[in-house]
């Protein structure tokens, strides 16, 4: 989608740290990163948040959710623990209109995450 800056950086117009990518996911680094490991998974099409997951085929959806276990185990991070968030809207603070899955590890979290 024209002026979303993660179709941006799936279409390689805007340079990022990408470090895994498939026909239907992108994954690159946050840069600003809130842990040693702090990663932003995407899908390829552009859907706002999860409210809009209907939008994405079977497939697209379990792409996603098996590239986070992908990732975490390549990272080494299912051993001692990671985080997966998507903020979703206002309250939640989301600031980037692409559904974004946050994978963070390689330091304590706490619970409630405030
Ligand atoms: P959220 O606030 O949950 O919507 O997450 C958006 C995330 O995108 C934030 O953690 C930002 O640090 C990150 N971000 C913003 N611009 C870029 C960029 N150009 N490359 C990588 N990550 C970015
Ligand atoms: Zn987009």
């Amino acid at each position: 989608m024209k002026d979303c800056l993660f179709c941006k950086i799936i279409n390689k117009e805007i340079k990022s740290d990408i470090i895994y990518e498939n026909e239907n996911v992108v994954v690159f680094k946050d840069i600003n990163p809130q842990a040693p490991v702090h990663l932003l998974l995407v899908p390829k099409q552009h859907i706002s948040s999860i409210v809009q997951i209907d939008k994405l085929a079977c497939d697209q959806i379990c792409e996603l959710v098996k590239s986070i276990s992908k990732i975490a185990k390549e990272l080494g991070l299912d051993s001692s623990g990671f985080r997966v968030v998507t903020n979703t809207g206002t309250s939640a603070g989301q600031s980037v209109d692409h559904l974004h899955f946050h994978i963070m590890g390689k330091r304590d979290f706490k619970w409630p995450p405030g």
